[in-house]
């Protein structure tokens, strides 16, 4: 197997990381609570409301945009010593164990009324990154 080959290969498998405690997680789950998924819906409506009623678009708006939910991972000890999530939409991280199967999931998620109220693009932006640093354009 050349360099290149086993680069591509091992960077297809996720390293899962758990947000809690720091350490690798072999089983848990890729969540995100829904209350915070609903504060961020509601926050973005009247962010919407609010600038587009200016007649000028003022860039210091920009800076008051609302937060989008955070998607987390959590190891499978940490959820059952700490997960705080009123209700939550969960992946388990075992259907999840590579960036292929990640996608399949993005490709469901995207269907979702809710998806743009969480970061789930920031979230896969920093996942791609901490596993290939390499691949990056520098365009981010
Ligand atoms: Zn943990
Ligand atoms: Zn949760």
């Amino acid at each position: 197997m050349t360099t290149t080959q086993a680069a591509a290969s091992t960077s297809t498998t996720i390293r899962w990381v758990c947000g809690a405690c720091g350490q690798p997680a072999e089983s848990g789950a890729v969540h995100v609570d829904f209350g915070s998924v609903v504060a961020a819906q509601q926050a973005a409506k009247e962010w919407d409301a609010r600038s587009h009623s200016l007649s000028a678009f003022d860039l210091a708006d920009v800076f008051t945009m609302p937060a989008r939910a955070q998607w987390k991972v959590t190891c499978g000890e940490c959820l059952q010593q700490q997960h705080d999530c009123g209700g939550c939409y969960e992946i388990g991280l075992s259907q999840v164990p590579t960036f292929t199967a990640l996608l399949r999931w993005q490709a469901h998620l995207y269907d979702k009324s809710w998806f743009d109220a969480t970061n789930w693009v920031a979230f896969v932006h920093r996942l791609a990154q901490e596993h290939a640093p390499h691949e990056s354009a520098g365009a981010w």
